[in-house]
């Protein structure tokens, strides 16, 4: 392939507080009641003059802990930027976000390239904080715009990525991981399709020509050939919506610049570009304000946020790493890290890590003793889920396990273990379905130990009444402990004589 692809991601993530970022009004972009326009807003966020913003330090603490699971540096001092510019959305006429001094720089994360299945490292350049602005809504038809103010001044967590992704493909991935951290960590419920996960992504081309030089082949220092790499424009792309549009309009876009390459790069500047999902294509859009036309200024009205500091500053907002660490669950990394250890397969190490209930009860099921692979494959071959309590499924496990029931039994009984919240010990002693009772199969099986076991029947039939217990155990043998008792105690001594 003579071109390299090289993508960037920027992602919005709508984090999960109760109030917005700088005033008491509740933060409904996580969850969806309270949808009225304009019913969420205070004259905080709604820009009045005269008023004061107030930090939410669970939204600070939401984004450092964001920056430490992405292996990012946290500084010992930050502080919040104003941003200026004009939508009818944005009432305030700035956006108070982070400039100079996020809370999270120069992380990394570690992805799986699915073209080589080598793990591949992923840089974060920054995670900060800043607040969303409303919404424009344009009814069909009406020569004017509606403006929803409930998203106004909501915590919105920006992460960009250092332009460390050479596939399309790998862009999702990373993205996915990324969800799933955010997941993990509680932050957001970074539902793509809600808006609360957002991305742009940035892509450009190389194309790589060797220039062969007849003097450097002389010179016996550098054999190889020059190369001359040649960059396309750098496109920003907008408007994904879910996974797979992210993977779609890359693709597109990584192919349309191949084919336009060379004209392409008569032009320079960065360009804008929307994905339109229904056409399959994108197309361009307004141009992006450079950074200078927000001119940006220290937030003068929050004081700057001190992280770890050992003497007490009243003039700042106090944050300990301490306290959000301890926070920290298992990341899914750890995670598919440990469930390799327990001997699981890569497909139930994924399908666990991606779905947090799941894993969770998976956890508390081994941890009382179920058998890793077993737990799992009642969990997913068998459509259980998490439906049976954890304790029934702890017990039904034992029995398992001592042998007085075997997995036939289990699986026919969960049915009825889901619908009347049965244990299997009570299912199993109400109904004595542990056996085999069928009188004609338990013969069949019976008849098989006779021709199998001729000396302990001819020990029997001499008077040896201890060859019977033999007998019975090879019955239950190879009914795997389904066999009736009683009924293999009748039928057996009924066929011996
Ligand atoms: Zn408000
Ligand atoms: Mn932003």
């Amino acid at each position: 392939m003579p071109f390299k692809t090289t993508i960037g991601l920027e992602i919005h993530v709508q984090l999960k507080t109760k109030s917005k970022m700088f005033c008491g009004c509740s933060n409904m972009s996580e969850n969806e009641n309270g949808k009225e326009p304009n019913t969420r807003v205070c004259p905080v966020c709604m820009g009045f003059p005269g008023t004061l913003p107030v930090a939410n330090i669970e939204a600070i603490k939401k984004t450092i802990m964001t920056g430490l699971a992405l292996n990012c540096e946290i500084p010992n001092e930050s502080k919040f930027d104003r941003k200026h510019y004009f939508y009818p959305d944005l009432p305030k006429n700035f956006q108070i976000s982070q400039y100079d001094e996020p809370f999270a720089r120069l992380g990394e994360l570690q992805i799986l390239d699915p073209d080589s299945s080598k793990s591949k490292k992923i840089g974060i350049n920054r995670v900060h904080l800043e607040e969303d602005a409303g919404k424009l809504v344009h009814p069909e038809g009406a020569e004017y715009s509606l403006v929803d103010m409930n998203r106004c001044g909501t915590p919105l967590m920006e992460i960009v990525t250092e332009p460390d992704i050479d596939s399309p493909e790998l862009a999702k991935k990373f993205l996915k991981e990324l969800r799933l951290i955010v997941r993990y960590l509680d932050v957001s419920n970074a539902d793509m399709e809600r808006g609360q996960l957002r991305c742009d992504a940035n892509i450009s081309i190389q194309r790589k020509s060797e220039i062969r030089n007849p003097k450097s082949e002389t010179n016996s220092k550098s054999k190889k050939p020059n190369s001359k790499t040649v960059t396309s424009p750098i496109i920003e792309i907008k408007n994904m919506n879910s996974f797979r549009a992210v993977e779609r309009a890359l693709k597109y876009e990584e192919e349309r610049l191949r084919e336009d390459f060379d004209d392409e790069i008569g032009d320079m500047n960065k360009k804008t570009r929307a994905w339109i999902e229904k056409q399959g294509v994108t197309k361009p859009m307004r141009v992006k304000e450079e950074a200078s036309d927000y001119r940006y200024f220290p937030e003068p009205d929050i004081p700057p946020v001190l992280i770890d500091k050992k003497i007490k500053d009243e003039h700042g907002i106090m944050i300990h790493l301490i306290d959000i660490k301890r926070r920290m669950p298992e990341l899914p990394q750890a995670k598919r890290e440990r469930y390799k250890l327990l001997g699981l397969k890569e497909k139930a190490i994924e399908s666990l890590v991606n779905k947090i209930g799941y894993s969770n009860y998976f956890d508390e099921v081994v941890e009382a003793g179920g058998e890793p692979q077993k737990v799992y494959d009642y969990m997913v071959n068998e459509k259980l889920g998490t439906k049976i309590k954890i304790k029934h499924m702890v017990e039904a496990f034992k029995l398992l396990n001592s042998g007085e029931i075997s997995n036939k039994i289990l699986k026919s009984i969960l049915p009825e273990m889901i619908e009347s919240g049965k244990s299997a010990k009570e299912l199993i002693g109400e109904k004595g379905l542990k056996q085999v009772s069928n009188a004609e199969d338990l013969k069949n099986i019976i008849k098989e130990v006779i021709k199998e076991n001729p000396k302990p029947v001819s020990d029997y039939k001499g008077g040896k009444e201890q060859t019977f217990g033999f007998l019975v155990g090879q019955v239950m043998q190879k009914t795997k402990g389904q066999a009736n008792p009683a009924l293999t105690n009748k039928l057996l001594r009924d066929m011996l004589k």
